[in-house]
């Protein structure tokens, strides 16, 4: 079964890091059937918001793997929606023009229902880009950490609400749970990711009894997760074999227009 990565992060800049690591990290994946990864970006780096040049560097690194490796990466633009519309609609237009991306990564730079949503909604819009949301069902604990501002699956629903043109994706189904499922039930644009947390069993076949096989997608979030126990939850869970083709392969295939 062919595997499609919509989620990754591969940092490869770190001392000793250089061409092997990537050689390296490609050929472990093709042999665990993964035939194309998408990066999202180092997007920890200089903290939860980054200023223009910041994202710039972020998104030229995800670039420089696309273009050493263009039969196997693709990514999206990394993006702070808080330094307002005409940074974003900049930095969109370049990574566009440039770099051929095809969708747009938000992190904890703001919550997922801000108002600053709307200059990301316009870039989506303009250049028909999919937006990829960090999400993560929080309490109050984890609030309290200060890891950035965090977006709750509901506040992803909500943007995906205001937005029924653009098409959304809720990262980390593990992580946003049920709840999460629930969130995005009704919103036809918005689609989830498997990454996030430790398999766990049921959520899989929830997403899918509830969302339909077309709206759950196959992420990883390497390297803060291991490949293949993502891989293995997927085709551990109680779906169809159909069904798990399209989670580990054929929805990332429409958005990236894969043959
Ligand atoms: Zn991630």
């Amino acid at each position: 079964m062919r595997i499609f990565d919509i989620h990754t992060h591969p940092i490869l800049k770190r001392e000793g890091c250089g061409v092997d690591a990537v050689t390296l990290l490609i050929k472990s994946s093709r042999e665990l059937g993964i035939t194309g990864m998408n990066i999202l970006g180092d997007v920890a780096d200089q903290g939860p918001s980054q200023n223009a040049t910041q994202i710039t560097k972020i998104n030229e690194d995800s670039a420089r793997l696309v273009a050493q490796h263009p039969d196997f990466f693709t990514f999206f633009c990394y993006l702070n929606p808080t330094l307002g519309e005409r940074p974003v609609m900049r930095e969109v237009e370049r990574c566009v023009t440039r770099h051929g991306t095809r969708g747009i990564k938000l992190e904890c730079a703001n919550n997922a229902a801000d108002p600053c949503m709307k200059h990301v909604a316009k870039a989506a819009r303009t250049f028909g880009l999919v937006v990829l949301q960090h999400s993560w069902s929080m309490d109050t604990h984890d609030r309290a950490k200060g890891n950035g501002v965090q977006t709750d699956p509901e506040h992803t629903a909500l943007f995906a609400h205001r937005n029924p043109d653009v098409q959304v994706i809720m990262a980390h189904l593990v992580g946003c749970g049920y709840r999460g499922v629930i969130a995005a039930k009704h919103l036809p644009n918005l689609s989830v990711d498997t990454s996030g947390g430790y398999p766990e069993s049921g959520i899989i076949e929830y997403a899918v009894e509830h969302l339909g096989a077309d709206r759950v997608i196959f992420g990883s979030d390497l390297p803060i997760r291991e490949r293949s126990v993502k891989i293995g939850a997927v085709l551990g869970s109680r779906i169809s074999p159909a069904d798990k083709q399209k989670i580990l392969y054929d929805n990332a295939a429409r958005i990236f227009d894969l043959k």
